[in-house]
């Protein structure tokens, strides 16, 4: 029967392992890493099949910014489900979409007026490339048929669309599909940890600045847009950049007008401790994607948001074929908007973005003292997205060999104290709910110690 409840867990593993292919998923070795079977989650806790409860660490991989079965998210989605779940946007309106478009245009960086809806960060993504390509052809009085490439930084992870993936650069993920791709004018990565024994922080980061200017000045004519992924480069390890390069990369898109796409999907709705991560560095992109924390990690709904310049390219009579034939059936979801309205609510109600910094200094204070553990290598914080690298030998900055899956590990042996955690590689991923409170991030920070020694002491 469709709705019980009542199955076991032993019976859902063997089905899960006969039915569902997993994603970004080593099926060989899935089952011995004995991942969860959830059936519930309540506040910041996931419930699995057994009952057992675990604090949610990546916040079900990133999305889940106010807990789960969050009384108002619930509450706007239920109201909704008493008008409609979804009707087309195209060449239509509804009015949850709507509202929800004006009340992200005011929260916005200057200059976004518009919104485009999709369904997760990837489309987000697919959009503003395709936006800023046909932009150019349309601009008036624009020599613009020449400008075709996009840049985007090595290490950079947009999603996994064809175009997202053109414009990523991480070669584990996306080096087998290269027949697929469009070529993309690759920038450097900010990552710098792992640079030579002998070279100072302060130098690999002017490098990597300098690298960077050098490969857009070579390029410039030519790009559409550069996109980047702002505060922190995310799935690609948790990197920072150094301060300032943002707004760097602004003046430099801005004086050789090249459009700026800035992916905050992962960073955006309020990781940062300001509603988006370029507010925070005081920057106003061309292009603005967000996605993942939008509905509170509820229902897929993603949006790009762009300026008037960009949009009044497409005007024009009809039969001009200015017209943006990009669109997706679920495009504006009015459940979707429900939860997201809820969402924004939840941030005015309970001073949201006040707290994640105030609490993101709790957790670098309880982070400081796992820098002087010997596998350790590098603790990377940007608001509440934190990466902690560990390490086989600390002073030469070595890693682990990857297959012995240290960062998979240390999260399991995490789960021992009751904390869910996904690595990426032997990075230790912490990205808990934006409301998670000051015990929790003891319980959060103790969890990983407790995983690391336990796995490598
Ligand atoms: C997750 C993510 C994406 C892709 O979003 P999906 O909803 O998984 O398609 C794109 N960019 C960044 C920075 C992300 O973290």
């Amino acid at each position: 029967m469709s709705g019980d409840r009542n199955i076991s867990r032993e019976v859902l593993e063997k089905w899960d392992d006969e039915y569902v292919w997993h994603p970004f998923t080593p099926h060989s070795i899935y089952r011995e890493e004995e991942p969860l079977t959830v059936v519930a989650g309540t506040g910041h806790y996931l419930i699995d099949a057994d009952g057992e409860r675990f604090f949610d660490g990546v916040g079900s991989i990133w999305c889940n910014i106010f807990g789960h079965q969050r009384e108002e998210i619930d509450a706007a989605v239920r109201e909704q489900l008493q008008h409609i779940a979804h009707s087309t946007l195209l060449g239509n309106t509804n009015d949850r979409p709507v509202i929800l478009a004006k009340r992200l245009v005011e929260l916005a960086p200057e200059g976004l007026k518009k919104v485009f809806y999709s369904d997760n960060g990837s489309t987000s993504v697919e959009i503003a490339l395709k936006m800023a390509l046909q932009f150019w052809q349309q601009e008036a009085g624009g020599d613009g048929r020449k400008r075709t490439k996009f840049m985007g930084l090595a290490n950079a992870y947009n999603g996994d669309t064809v175009g997202a993936v053109s414009v990523g650069g991480i070669d584990l993920f996306h080096s087998r599909f290269g027949p697929l791709l469009f070529e993309t004018v690759r920038g450097p990565s900010p990552e710098i940890y792992h640079r030579p024994e002998e070279k100072s922080r302060e130098q690999a980061e002017r490098e990597f600045v300098e690298n960077f200017d050098r490969v857009f000045d070579k390029h410039a004519s030519e790009l559409a847009a550069v996109i980047i992924e702002p505060g922190m480069q995310g799935a690609g390890g948790m990197i920072t950049y150094p301060e300032g390069f943002l707004r760097h990369a602004r003046e430099k898109t801005r004086d050789a007008d090249v459009l700026l796409i800035l992916d905050e999907v992962a960073m955006g709705m309020g990781r940062s401790g300001e509603m988006f991560a370029c507010q925070r560095e005081g920057v106003n992109p061309d292009f603005l994607c967000i996605a993942k924390g939008l509905t509170g990690g509820y229902i897929p709904v993603a949006a790009t948001l762009t300026t008037d310049r960009v949009y009044e390219a497409f005007l024009g009579p009809a039969e001009e074929g200015r017209t943006f034939f990009h669109g997706h059936t679920f495009t504006g979801n009015a459940l979707g908007c429900a939860a997201a309205l809820a969402t924004l609510d939840i941030f005015e109600d309970d001073d949201i973005l006040a707290e994640v910094r105030r609490k993101s200094e709790v957790l670098r204070k309880y982070l400081s003292p796992l820098q002087v553990d010997e596998n350790v290598g590098d603790i990377r914080q940007y608001g509440l997205a934190v990466g902690i690298e560990l390490v086989e030998d600390k002073e030469k900055r070595k890693s682990f060999e990857g297959a012995k899956r240290i960062g998979m590990k240390v999260c399991r042996a995490a789960r021992d104290r009751g904390v869910f955690l996904r690595p990426l590689g032997d990075v230790i991923v912490l990205m808990p709910p934006l409301s998670i409170t000051d015990e929790e991030i003891e319980l959060l920070v103790d969890a990983v110690k407790f995983g690391i020694k336990e796995v490598l002491q």
